[in-house]
Protein backbone atom coordinates (compact mmCIF):
# COMPACT_ATOMS: atom_id res chain seq x y z
CA UNK A 1 0.00 0.00 0.00
CA UNK A 2 3.12 2.41 0.83
CA UNK A 3 4.77 1.30 -2.09
CA UNK A 4 1.47 2.81 -4.32
CA UNK A 5 0.72 5.58 -2.24
CA UNK A 6 4.58 6.69 -2.93
CA UNK A 7 3.90 6.11 -6.75
CA UNK A 8 0.09 7.50 -7.31
CA UNK A 9 0.24 10.11 -4.71
CA UNK A 10 -2.79 10.54 -2.31
CA UNK A 11 -5.68 10.42 -1.78
CA UNK A 12 -5.84 7.12 -3.42
CA UNK A 13 -8.54 4.17 -3.89
CA UNK A 14 -7.10 1.25 -4.12
CA UNK A 15 -9.14 -1.71 -6.00
CA UNK A 16 -8.14 -5.22 -6.12
CA UNK A 17 -10.16 -7.28 -8.18
CA UNK A 18 -9.22 -10.37 -7.46
CA UNK A 19 -11.14 -9.81 -4.38
CA UNK A 20 -14.13 -9.11 -6.66
CA UNK A 21 -13.51 -12.42 -8.55
CA UNK A 22 -13.59 -13.92 -4.54
CA UNK A 23 -16.48 -12.41 -3.46
CA UNK A 24 -18.36 -13.44 -6.84
CA UNK A 25 -17.07 -16.74 -6.30
CA UNK A 26 -18.07 -17.12 -3.41
CA UNK A 27 -21.75 -15.95 -3.56
CA UNK A 28 -22.25 -18.52 -6.42
CA UNK A 29 -20.63 -21.35 -4.39
CA UNK A 30 -22.61 -20.53 -1.12
CA UNK A 31 -25.79 -19.72 -3.56
CA UNK A 32 -25.83 -22.10 -6.39
CA UNK A 33 -29.25 -21.89 -7.31
CA UNK A 34 -29.02 -17.92 -7.34
CA UNK A 35 -28.10 -15.98 -10.46
CA UNK A 36 -26.06 -12.65 -9.41
CA UNK A 37 -26.34 -9.55 -10.61
CA UNK A 38 -24.10 -7.07 -10.01
CA UNK A 39 -25.96 -3.93 -8.92
CA UNK A 40 -23.54 -1.33 -10.52
CA UNK A 41 -24.50 1.68 -8.23
CA UNK A 42 -22.62 0.19 -5.48
CA UNK A 43 -19.34 1.47 -7.42
CA UNK A 44 -19.93 1.82 -11.48
CA UNK A 45 -16.24 1.47 -11.97
CA UNK A 46 -15.80 0.46 -15.55
CA UNK A 47 -13.23 -1.74 -14.36
CA UNK A 48 -15.19 -3.62 -12.10
CA UNK A 49 -18.28 -4.46 -14.33
CA UNK A 50 -15.63 -5.99 -16.87
CA UNK A 51 -13.97 -7.94 -14.54
CA UNK A 52 -17.03 -9.54 -13.30
CA UNK A 53 -18.59 -9.48 -16.05
CA UNK A 54 -15.42 -11.96 -17.77
CA UNK A 55 -16.04 -13.95 -14.40
CA UNK A 56 -19.67 -14.75 -15.56
CA UNK A 57 -21.65 -12.16 -13.42
CA UNK A 58 -24.93 -10.40 -14.71
CA UNK A 59 -26.20 -7.05 -13.83
CA UNK A 60 -28.44 -4.76 -12.13
CA UNK A 61 -28.41 -1.20 -13.51
CA UNK A 62 -31.06 1.70 -12.81
CA UNK A 63 -30.21 4.77 -15.22
CA UNK A 64 -29.09 4.10 -18.68
CA UNK A 65 -25.35 5.28 -17.73
CA UNK A 66 -25.53 1.69 -16.35
CA UNK A 67 -26.76 0.04 -19.22
CA UNK A 68 -24.27 1.90 -21.16
CA UNK A 69 -21.46 0.21 -19.13
CA UNK A 70 -22.76 -3.09 -19.30
CA UNK A 71 -23.78 -2.37 -23.38
CA UNK A 72 -20.38 -1.37 -23.97
CA UNK A 73 -18.93 -4.69 -23.33
CA UNK A 74 -21.21 -6.91 -25.52
CA UNK A 75 -21.86 -3.88 -28.35
CA UNK A 76 -19.94 -5.97 -31.14
CA UNK A 77 -21.81 -9.25 -30.59
CA UNK A 78 -25.03 -9.84 -33.65
CA UNK A 79 -27.87 -8.26 -32.36
CA UNK A 80 -30.03 -10.85 -31.93
CA UNK A 81 -27.16 -12.27 -29.33
CA UNK A 82 -27.36 -9.04 -27.77
CA UNK A 83 -30.98 -9.30 -26.80
CA UNK A 84 -30.27 -12.78 -25.67
CA UNK A 85 -27.58 -11.33 -23.29
CA UNK A 86 -29.38 -8.67 -22.43
CA UNK A 87 -32.42 -10.84 -21.58
CA UNK A 88 -30.67 -13.06 -19.48
CA UNK A 89 -28.25 -10.97 -17.62
CA UNK A 90 -29.51 -7.52 -17.83
CA UNK A 91 -32.51 -6.30 -15.01
CA UNK A 92 -33.46 -2.48 -14.92
CA UNK A 93 -34.36 -2.19 -11.57
CA UNK A 94 -35.43 0.78 -10.39
CA UNK A 95 -39.15 0.99 -10.09
CA UNK A 96 -39.82 3.97 -11.47
CA UNK A 97 -38.42 5.17 -14.93
CA UNK A 98 -38.69 8.97 -16.96
CA UNK A 99 -40.53 7.96 -20.32
CA UNK A 100 -37.74 9.00 -22.18
CA UNK A 101 -36.18 6.29 -20.52
CA UNK A 102 -38.64 3.46 -21.08
CA UNK A 103 -38.60 4.51 -24.48
CA UNK A 104 -34.99 3.77 -25.02
CA UNK A 105 -34.54 0.45 -23.24
CA UNK A 106 -37.63 -0.91 -25.40
CA UNK A 107 -35.46 -1.83 -28.14
CA UNK A 108 -33.52 -3.99 -25.63
CA UNK A 109 -36.25 -5.51 -24.09
CA UNK A 110 -35.12 -5.87 -20.67
CA UNK A 111 -36.54 -6.75 -17.61
CA UNK A 112 -37.34 -3.64 -15.70
CA UNK A 113 -39.30 -3.55 -12.05
CA UNK A 114 -42.70 -1.60 -11.33
CA UNK A 115 -44.51 -1.02 -8.08
CA UNK A 116 -47.21 0.95 -9.20
CA UNK A 117 -50.27 1.63 -11.80
CA UNK A 118 -48.88 4.44 -12.90
CA UNK A 119 -45.78 3.08 -14.12
CA UNK A 120 -47.72 0.35 -15.73
CA UNK A 121 -49.25 2.79 -17.73
CA UNK A 122 -46.05 4.26 -18.94
CA UNK A 123 -44.37 0.97 -19.60
CA UNK A 124 -47.68 -0.01 -21.82
CA UNK A 125 -47.05 3.54 -23.71
CA UNK A 126 -43.62 3.78 -24.14
CA UNK A 127 -41.80 0.02 -23.47
CA UNK A 128 -44.63 -2.55 -24.43
CA UNK A 129 -41.33 -4.95 -24.99
CA UNK A 130 -40.09 -4.99 -21.80
CA UNK A 131 -40.57 -7.50 -19.03
CA UNK A 132 -42.29 -7.11 -16.05
CA UNK A 133 -41.51 -7.88 -12.56
CA UNK A 134 -43.24 -6.77 -9.80
CA UNK A 135 -41.17 -5.25 -6.67
CA UNK A 136 -42.82 -5.71 -3.50
CA UNK A 137 -42.35 -3.55 -0.59
CA UNK A 138 -40.84 -6.12 2.38
CA UNK A 139 -39.45 -5.98 5.99
CA UNK A 140 -35.76 -3.68 6.26
CA UNK A 141 -36.10 -3.59 9.88
CA UNK A 142 -32.05 -4.21 10.96
CA UNK A 143 -30.73 -2.72 7.91
CA UNK A 144 -28.30 -0.18 7.79
CA UNK A 145 -30.05 1.77 4.59
CA UNK A 146 -33.89 1.37 4.26
CA UNK A 147 -35.75 1.57 0.93
CA UNK A 148 -38.78 -0.03 1.88
CA UNK A 149 -40.26 4.13 2.48
CA UNK A 150 -39.82 4.56 -0.99
CA UNK A 151 -40.14 1.32 -3.05
CA UNK A 152 -42.71 -1.57 -3.29
CA UNK A 153 -46.14 -2.56 -3.78
CA UNK A 154 -48.18 -3.58 -0.85
CA UNK A 155 -48.21 -7.02 -0.74
CA UNK A 156 -51.88 -6.83 -0.79
CA UNK A 157 -52.42 -5.40 -3.81
CA UNK A 158 -49.95 -7.30 -5.54
CA UNK A 159 -52.14 -9.74 -7.35
CA UNK A 160 -54.24 -6.56 -8.26
CA UNK A 161 -51.20 -5.55 -10.14
CA UNK A 162 -49.94 -7.99 -11.51
CA UNK A 163 -53.33 -8.94 -13.26
CA UNK A 164 -54.49 -4.93 -14.35
CA UNK A 165 -50.34 -5.19 -16.08
CA UNK A 166 -52.26 -8.73 -17.74
CA UNK A 167 -55.07 -6.90 -18.93
CA UNK A 168 -52.79 -4.41 -20.50
CA UNK A 169 -51.02 -6.55 -22.61
CA UNK A 170 -47.60 -7.07 -20.39
CA UNK A 171 -45.93 -9.75 -19.19
CA UNK A 172 -45.29 -9.75 -15.32
CA UNK A 173 -42.47 -12.42 -15.54
CA UNK A 174 -41.82 -12.14 -11.78
CA UNK A 175 -41.43 -10.60 -8.52
CA UNK A 176 -38.94 -8.91 -6.88
CA UNK A 177 -38.30 -7.60 -3.48
CA UNK A 178 -35.14 -5.50 -1.46
CA UNK A 179 -34.66 -6.10 1.96
CA UNK A 180 -32.86 -3.29 2.44
CA UNK A 181 -29.02 -2.42 2.36
CA UNK A 182 -26.26 -4.53 4.57
CA UNK A 183 -29.01 -6.76 6.24
CA UNK A 184 -27.49 -8.44 9.02
CA UNK A 185 -30.87 -9.30 10.55
CA UNK A 186 -31.16 -12.26 8.62
CA UNK A 187 -34.93 -13.24 9.02
CA UNK A 188 -36.03 -10.41 6.93
CA UNK A 189 -35.08 -12.41 3.65
CA UNK A 190 -37.39 -15.70 5.26
CA UNK A 191 -40.13 -13.05 5.66
CA UNK A 192 -39.40 -12.00 2.33
CA UNK A 193 -39.06 -15.10 0.11
CA UNK A 194 -42.38 -16.41 2.49
CA UNK A 195 -44.39 -13.36 0.90
CA UNK A 196 -43.34 -14.11 -2.35
CA UNK A 197 -44.01 -17.54 -2.36
CA UNK A 198 -47.32 -16.92 -1.13
CA UNK A 199 -47.94 -14.39 -4.29
CA UNK A 200 -47.27 -16.41 -6.55
CA UNK A 201 -49.58 -18.57 -5.23
CA UNK A 202 -52.22 -16.00 -5.32
CA UNK A 203 -51.86 -15.13 -8.70
CA UNK A 204 -51.96 -18.83 -10.15
CA UNK A 205 -55.34 -19.35 -7.79
CA UNK A 206 -56.57 -16.09 -10.09
CA UNK A 207 -55.58 -17.32 -12.81
CA UNK A 208 -52.22 -15.39 -13.97
CA UNK A 209 -49.69 -18.64 -14.60
CA UNK A 210 -46.67 -16.46 -16.63
CA UNK A 211 -44.24 -15.84 -13.45
CA UNK A 212 -41.18 -17.88 -13.59
CA UNK A 213 -38.54 -15.75 -11.98
CA UNK A 214 -38.14 -14.41 -8.24
CA UNK A 215 -35.61 -11.84 -7.46
CA UNK A 216 -33.94 -11.17 -4.46
CA UNK A 217 -32.75 -8.38 -4.63
CA UNK A 218 -29.72 -6.92 -2.78
CA UNK A 219 -28.72 -6.60 0.83
CA UNK A 220 -26.43 -9.01 1.61
CA UNK A 221 -24.08 -7.54 4.15
CA UNK A 222 -20.30 -7.00 3.49
CA UNK A 223 -18.28 -8.15 6.83
CA UNK A 224 -17.35 -5.01 8.06
CA UNK A 225 -16.44 -5.96 11.73
CA UNK A 226 -17.46 -9.48 13.40
CA UNK A 227 -20.94 -8.22 14.59
CA UNK A 228 -21.62 -9.65 10.96
CA UNK A 229 -22.18 -13.11 10.55
CA UNK A 230 -20.57 -15.28 7.65
CA UNK A 231 -22.14 -15.24 4.56
CA UNK A 232 -22.20 -18.76 4.47
CA UNK A 233 -24.98 -18.84 7.44
CA UNK A 234 -27.47 -16.16 5.48
CA UNK A 235 -26.89 -18.89 2.68
CA UNK A 236 -28.09 -21.84 4.50
CA UNK A 237 -31.51 -19.23 5.78
CA UNK A 238 -31.91 -18.26 1.99
CA UNK A 239 -31.01 -22.13 -0.04
CA UNK A 240 -33.26 -23.87 2.86
CA UNK A 241 -36.43 -21.18 2.22
CA UNK A 242 -35.98 -21.30 -1.33
CA UNK A 243 -36.01 -25.17 -1.12
CA UNK A 244 -38.65 -25.57 1.18
CA UNK A 245 -41.14 -22.82 -1.01
CA UNK A 246 -40.28 -22.09 -4.40
CA UNK A 247 -40.36 -24.98 -7.19
CA UNK A 248 -37.60 -25.51 -8.95
CA UNK A 249 -39.02 -24.38 -12.27
CA UNK A 250 -38.80 -20.72 -10.96
CA UNK A 251 -35.73 -19.06 -11.89
CA UNK A 252 -33.78 -17.02 -8.84
CA UNK A 253 -31.89 -14.02 -9.06
CA UNK A 254 -30.24 -11.71 -6.71
CA UNK A 255 -29.08 -7.81 -6.92
CA UNK A 256 -25.92 -7.81 -4.36
CA UNK A 257 -24.23 -4.50 -4.48
CA UNK A 258 -22.19 -3.81 -1.12
CA UNK A 259 -21.66 -7.66 -0.78
CA UNK A 260 -19.34 -7.68 -4.21
CA UNK A 261 -17.18 -4.53 -3.86
CA UNK A 262 -17.15 -3.29 0.18
CA UNK A 263 -14.12 -5.76 0.67
CA UNK A 264 -12.43 -4.79 -2.93
CA UNK A 265 -10.97 -1.83 -1.34
CA UNK A 266 -9.18 0.21 0.65
CA UNK A 267 -8.57 4.18 0.74
CA UNK A 268 -5.32 5.45 1.59
CA UNK A 269 -4.82 9.56 2.67
CA UNK A 270 -1.92 11.64 3.61
CA UNK A 271 -2.36 13.86 7.14
CA UNK A 272 -2.38 17.62 6.00
CA UNK A 273 -2.76 19.54 9.63
CA UNK A 274 -2.62 18.39 13.15
CA UNK A 275 -4.07 20.25 15.80
CA UNK A 276 -5.68 20.02 19.22
CA UNK A 277 -8.99 21.17 19.67
CA UNK A 278 -10.75 21.44 23.13
CA UNK A 279 -8.17 19.39 24.33
CA UNK A 280 -8.63 16.84 21.44
CA UNK A 281 -6.34 15.98 19.26
CA UNK A 282 -7.45 16.89 15.48
CA UNK A 283 -6.17 15.29 12.37
CA UNK A 284 -6.67 16.64 9.20
CA UNK A 285 -6.36 14.74 6.02
CA UNK A 286 -6.91 14.85 2.42
CA UNK A 287 -9.80 12.99 1.62
CA UNK A 288 -12.96 13.09 3.22
CA UNK A 289 -16.83 12.76 3.66
CA UNK A 290 -17.53 15.04 0.01
CA UNK A 291 -15.17 12.21 -1.62
CA UNK A 292 -13.93 8.38 -0.62
CA UNK A 293 -15.82 8.68 2.94
CA UNK A 294 -19.35 10.00 1.21
CA UNK A 295 -20.64 7.15 2.35
CA UNK A 296 -20.84 8.31 5.84
CA UNK A 297 -23.27 10.55 4.86
CA UNK A 298 -25.50 8.84 2.37
CA UNK A 299 -24.60 5.28 3.35
CA UNK A 300 -24.54 5.83 6.80
CA UNK A 301 -20.94 3.10 7.02
CA UNK A 302 -18.95 4.38 9.72
CA UNK A 303 -15.53 3.70 8.27
CA UNK A 304 -12.18 3.58 10.85
CA UNK A 305 -9.16 4.67 9.89
CA UNK A 306 -5.90 3.25 10.53
CA UNK A 307 -2.07 4.33 10.85
CA UNK A 308 0.90 2.72 9.29
CA UNK A 309 3.18 4.31 12.07
CA UNK A 310 3.54 2.78 15.69
CA UNK A 311 3.12 5.06 19.23
CA UNK A 312 0.83 5.26 21.86
CA UNK A 313 -2.33 6.13 20.90
CA UNK A 314 -5.39 8.35 21.70
CA UNK A 315 -8.88 9.18 21.27
CA UNK A 316 -8.57 11.27 17.72
CA UNK A 317 -11.04 13.52 15.15
CA UNK A 318 -10.23 13.07 11.60
CA UNK A 319 -11.50 15.69 9.82
CA UNK A 320 -11.73 15.85 5.52
CA UNK A 321 -9.55 18.66 3.37
CA UNK A 322 -13.11 21.15 2.85
CA UNK A 323 -14.06 23.96 4.69
CA UNK A 324 -17.60 22.52 5.78
CA UNK A 325 -17.74 21.08 9.33
CA UNK A 326 -19.94 18.47 8.17
CA UNK A 327 -16.46 17.11 6.86
CA UNK A 328 -16.07 14.40 9.45
CA UNK A 329 -14.82 11.16 9.05
CA UNK A 330 -14.41 9.49 12.71
CA UNK A 331 -14.60 11.47 16.72
CA UNK A 332 -14.00 8.30 17.80
CA UNK A 333 -11.04 6.46 16.27
CA UNK A 334 -7.70 5.51 18.24
CA UNK A 335 -4.59 6.74 16.57
CA UNK A 336 -1.07 7.01 17.01
CA UNK A 337 -0.49 10.85 18.42
CA UNK A 338 3.01 11.00 17.29
CA UNK A 339 1.84 11.84 13.60
CA UNK A 340 2.59 14.15 11.48
CA UNK A 341 1.48 15.97 8.37
CA UNK A 342 2.79 13.83 5.26
CA UNK A 343 1.74 10.58 7.34
CA UNK A 344 -0.68 8.34 5.79
CA UNK A 345 -3.44 6.36 7.12
CA UNK A 346 -5.87 3.53 5.73
CA UNK A 347 -9.54 2.16 5.86
CA UNK A 348 -10.65 -1.29 4.27
CA UNK A 349 -13.62 -2.53 3.33
CA UNK A 350 -14.47 1.12 1.63
CA UNK A 351 -15.39 0.02 -2.09
CA UNK A 352 -19.24 0.23 -1.58
CA UNK A 353 -20.79 3.68 -2.08
CA UNK A 354 -18.17 5.41 -1.47
CA UNK A 355 -16.30 6.39 -4.67
CA UNK A 356 -19.92 6.35 -6.43
CA UNK A 357 -21.19 9.27 -4.30
CA UNK A 358 -17.70 11.27 -4.38
CA UNK A 359 -18.01 15.21 -5.16
CA UNK A 360 -15.86 18.15 -6.47
CA UNK A 361 -16.96 19.83 -3.52
CA UNK A 362 -14.82 22.84 -2.29
CA UNK A 363 -12.20 22.23 -5.63
CA UNK A 364 -10.94 19.06 -4.13
CA UNK A 365 -10.94 16.22 -6.55
CA UNK A 366 -12.26 12.54 -6.14
CA UNK A 367 -9.58 10.30 -5.08
CA UNK A 368 -7.13 8.57 -8.08
CA UNK A 369 -8.24 4.84 -8.29
CA UNK A 370 -5.64 2.04 -8.92
CA UNK A 371 -6.52 -1.20 -10.27
CA UNK A 372 -4.29 -4.24 -8.26
CA UNK A 373 -4.66 -7.48 -9.68
CA UNK A 374 -6.67 -6.94 -12.62
C1 LIG B 1 -29.11 -0.51 -4.23
C2 LIG B 1 -29.83 -1.67 -4.82
C3 LIG B 1 -29.24 -2.94 -4.84
C4 LIG B 1 -27.91 -3.24 -4.19
O1 LIG B 1 -28.07 -3.28 -2.81
P1 LIG B 1 -26.87 -3.76 -1.87
O2 LIG B 1 -27.43 -3.57 -0.52
O3 LIG B 1 -25.69 -2.93 -2.16
O4 LIG B 1 -26.64 -5.22 -2.17
C5 LIG B 1 -29.93 -3.96 -5.44
N1 LIG B 1 -31.14 -3.75 -6.01
C6 LIG B 1 -31.74 -2.55 -6.01
C7 LIG B 1 -33.06 -2.40 -6.66
C8 LIG B 1 -31.10 -1.47 -5.41
O5 LIG B 1 -31.72 -0.28 -5.40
Amino acid sequence: MLQLAETHGTPLFILDHQELRNNYALFCKHLPRVQAYYAIKANPDPAIVKTLFEAGASFDVSSMAEFQLVYELIKDLPEDQQLDWIWNKVIYANPIKAPETLSELNKYQTLVTFDNREEIQKIKKYAPDAGLVLRLRVSNAGAMVELSSKFGADPAEAVDLILEADREGLTVEGLSFHVGSQTTNFENYVKAIDLAALIFMQARARGYTKMNLLDIGGGFPAPYDESVKPFSELAKRINAELERLIPSEIQIIAEPGRFMVATAATAVSKIIGKAVRHGKLCYYINDGVYHTFSGIIFDHCQYHLAAFKQGPTEICTVFGPTCDGLDVITMTDELPSNLECGDLLYSGNIGAYSGATATYFNGFPPAKIVHVNL
